[in-house]
């Protein structure tokens, strides 16, 4: 069964959770742990995961951040064609599966694999992020080791497609041939900038369209 392995925040959606704490709700404490992670300061996951602590709102807040990710129109469509035309779909994030995971079943998404670290949302603590050193892909320093699922749905599938946006991205999406990488933002404007040929995209469901029209072999 053809695997495609995507990002959530960025790719999935339109807009990044931790983008939003920031924006709407955060605290200068997230601002400065954000500061300080792109200073080289502090690991990915421990800035990501203060920006998710500094989330101060209700349950009802929190689920107005959860609506503003964003996905584009159709994407839980998109998801679904791919399925019917034996597609796996696997999400691999850096981000939270709590917020991943409200948003799927908001979607009517069912029957993707998620990968990404656990975490619990309480108005007085933020969402708190816990990676789980025994879930299977754990990485210390993103949460989830992207390149190493890749390596496993090579494993078990010649045909694996990889869409991203980040350059937490970069190397698995350099694991897949041209015609299956996908990318957009930052990641569509590196890889175009290093000459690696690859798919550009604005909104998710055209990866599935690419996909199902055949293209990418
Ligand atoms: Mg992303």
């Amino acid at each position: 069964m053809p695997i495609l392995v995507t990002d959530f925040d960025g790719t999935f959606t339109r807009r990044d959770f931790f983008d939003l704490v920031l924006e709407r709700q955060g605290s200068p404490d997230g601002h400065e742990a954000w500061r300080r992670y792109l200073a080289g300061e502090l690991t990915h996951v421990q800035g990501i995961g203060a920006v998710f602590a500094s989330l101060r709102t209700d349950e009802a807040g929190a689920d107005a951040l959860v609506d503003a990710l964003d996905p584009a129109p159709g994407t839980a469509a998109a998801v679904a064609t791919l399925q019917a035309e034996g597609w796996e779909v696997v999400i691999a994030s850096a981000g939270c599966r709590w917020y991943i995971e409200r948003l799927l079943d908001r979607m009517g998404v069912r029957g993707v694999t998620v990968h990404a670290s656990p975490g619990v949302f309480a108005p007085e603590t933020g969402l708190v992020m816990t990676p789980d050193p025994d879930r299977p892909f754990h990485s210390a320093v993103y949460g989830i080791d992207k390149p190493a699922v890749v390596r496993d749905a090579l494993g078990r599938d010649p045909v694996v497609a990889y869409a991203g946006d980040s350059n937490t991205d970069r190397e698995g999406a350099l694991m897949v041939p041209p015609g299956r990488r996908f990318a957009t933002g930052w990641l569509a404007r590196r890889l175009a900038g290093d000459a690696v040929v690859h798919r550009s995209f604005v909104a998710w469901p055209e990866i599935a369209a690419g996909l199902v029209g055949g293209e990418a072999t």
